[in-house]
């Protein structure tokens, strides 16, 4: 019988949980074809979710668990996921049934078809501000234009992924992670089905303005060098530009000596060079922070406890 885990991070999700046990208890049950796994990530939660883990473990021995030892993050938490799936695929979805279970289905038959990643993709954004989703769009647009990979936009992390993509992601460690990109970039078989997301089932969403930022900031920079070639391109055209205006000014002061007109334009001059010297340089930094960070070599996660298998 092949085996389908279930990864789902949790990060204080208390209210959503049992619903959501519900819920892949009903899918389980109509593809009982195969053998589940509900594979738990605790991603640190402050509240007790870890016990209800706990206790629907207890009783049913499809559930599995790992407890992280802090919260690290849905990334990260996702690739413990991926080294204690025990399944022949494994399908990676949020705790608050955001991803509605009933689609499952229509992946597995896509799997049997021979298709390793099936994604979905979202034809509905729930109750998403209009900002959050032209932001969104564009960033998808951008980053598709600037990295080599081809990222989808309304495609998250709700998907289905074969063994073969499961043994590719977990050999990817790097800390700094951006898992929508380390899908496209492993490449294999990759179709969708399409889902349409509904409204969080209970709790709140663990994503503000700043933490989605420096998530599209990720993005940008594990996936693409395009920004130092920017700031290099922008560098040499100010360069090329001071070179024509220096000859220009050169020749005025020789023709006409005039000694204090100008000021606006070397104060302008000044400024303008001196903020694009700081923004290349922070440019610089990204990358400069992130090779730091990845020559540590620190692991991605510590779990603190794992159980699967037979209670
Ligand atoms: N999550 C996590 N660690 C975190 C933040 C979130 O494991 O630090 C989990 C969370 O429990 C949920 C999923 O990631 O299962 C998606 O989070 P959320 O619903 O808050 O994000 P959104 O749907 O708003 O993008
Ligand atoms: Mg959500």
């Amino acid at each position: 019988m092949k085996k389908v885990s279930l990864i789902i991070p949790c990060y204080n999700e208390e209210q959503s949980l049992p619903l959501l046990y519900e819920a892949i208890c009903a899918t389980a049950a109509e593809h009982d074809a195969y053998e589940w796994e509900f594979l738990f990530v605790n991603d640190g939660s402050k509240d007790s979710t870890l016990e209800i883990i706990k206790n629907l473990r207890a009783d049913d021995k499809r559930v599995s668990f790992v407890d992280l030892s802090r919260n690290f993050g849905k990334e990260r938490a996702m690739l413990a996921g991926f080294d204690y799936a025990q399944g022949d695929c494994a399908v990676v979805m949020d705790a608050d049934l955001q991803h509605p279970p009933k689609v499952i289905g229509e992946m597995l038959a896509k799997w049997e078809e021979g298709y390793d990643d099936i994604y979905g993709k979202r034809i509905t954004r729930g109750k998403e501000s209009w900002l959050r989703k032209s932001l969104s769009l564009t960033f998808y647009k951008l980053l598709g234009k600037i990295s080599n990979i081809d990222l989808l936009p309304n495609v998250g992390d709700f998907r289905l992924l074969d063994r073969r993509c499961i043994d590719a992601l977990k050999q990817l460690r790097e800390s700094e992670r951006y898992t929508k990109g380390l899908y496209c970039w492993i490449g294999y078989k990759k179709t969708f089905v399409e889902f349409e997301q509904g409204e969080r089932a209970a709790g709140e969403s663990k994503w503000n303005f700043f933490k989605l930022l420096s998530l599209a900031m990720e993005g940008v920079v594990s996936f693409s060098t395009a920004p130092l070639k920017i700031a290099t391109f922008a560098g040499f055209i100010c360069a090329m530009a001071s070179i024509i205006y220096s000859v220009y000014f050169l020749i005025k002061s020789l023709v006409v000596t005039d000694p204090v007109a100008g000021f606006p334009t070397l104060i302008i001059t000044i400024l303008f060079i001196g903020g694009l010297q700081l923004i290349c340089l922070g440019i610089i930094g990204e990358y400069v922070g992130r090779i730091f960070n990845e020559s540590k070599r620190r692991p991605v996660y510590f779990a603190r406890e794992h159980e699967a298998g037979e209670v």
